[in-house]
């Protein structure tokens, strides 16, 4: 029988990859997604890291096996062709476009948003090529707060998110997450919600573990309580194993269940 899914969307770090685990990727889940690779299922590494900090990553994990997509900075979109990465450019240059519409309506508020924060936190602050506005809170109790402030703020700003990964936050626009990036992949390979698996531990992931993009959710023991509610609250998987170790957990579970394509 061929496997259920014909998509994969996996975060990477902290959901297949553990800085301090040796290796960081457990071979049981690179195996296992190999495994479904060489049965036609197509693998995308979904996640916040641009592309350096990625390669770099994979590199020192002496990873075995070759994601088909990258998602970075969760928004741009690269497919893998004769062992590069290359940019999907009709999607990247709509969403660079689209975010240098949204950071120029909000240049005038940076310095106040900026000094809401410093006033009240000590925080790093700083822009990079992704975004105007990037933060490095002191903690995540502090990360909490700041992050309520700026939702408060985004509110008033139509197209801007907060992406939000631990103590890191930083500008997006609202149509370009790692939810919209899986469905617009999922839409070129000609596939539907019913066809993905998706796998992620934190804030960052939420916009891809809904079941509007895949049927199939999971998330390591490690994920933080908002993914582990959302992807049981949606008949997903919660493994009681962290990281690589949980993922490959999921897949196997999902495996097993199999439930018919229209069942609820
Ligand atoms: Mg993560």
């Amino acid at each position: 029988m061929p496997p259920p899914f014909k998509l994969i969307s996996t975060d990477f770090d902290g959901t297949l990859f553990a800085e301090f685990e040796d290796p960081p990727i457990p071979r049981s889940v690179q195996e296992l997604i190999g495994g479904l690779q060489s049965q036609g299922t197509k693998w995308i590494i979904n996640t916040g890291r641009d592309m350096s900090s990625l390669m770099e990553a994979i590199g020192r994990a002496r990873l075995s096996i070759e994601p088909d997509y990258l998602v970075l900075v969760e928004r741009e979109i690269h497919v893998h062709e004769d062992s590069r990465y290359l940019g999907l450019e009709e999607w990247n240059l709509a969403c660079v476009r689209a975010h240098a519409g949204l950071f120029a309506r909000i240049e005038h508020d940076l310095s106040r948003v900026v000094a809401w924060i410093t006033d009240h936190f000590h925080a790093r602050i700083y822009a990079d090529a992704y975004s105007p506005f990037c933060l490095i809170a002191g903690n995540n109790g502090d990360a909490d707060v700041i992050h309520a402030y700026l939702d408060d703020y985004s509110r008033t700003v139509p197209g801007l998110a907060i992406v939000r990964n631990d103590v890191y936050a930083r500008f997006s626009h609202t149509d370009y997450n790692k939810g919209t990036a899986l469905a617009e992949l999922t839409r070129r390979l000609g596939l539907g919600p019913d066809d993905v698996f998706a796998a992620g531990d934190h804030l960052n992931d939420l916009p891809m573990l809904s079941r509007q993009y895949a049927r199939w959710l999971a998330a390591p023991a490690n994920a933080v309580e908002p993914v582990r509610r959302r992807v049981r609250e949606q008949g997903g998987y919660v493994s009681e194993f962290s990281h690589g170790n949980g993922i490959s957990d999921a897949l196997q579970a999902h495996l097993q269940t199999r439930p018919h394509k229209n069942a609820p």
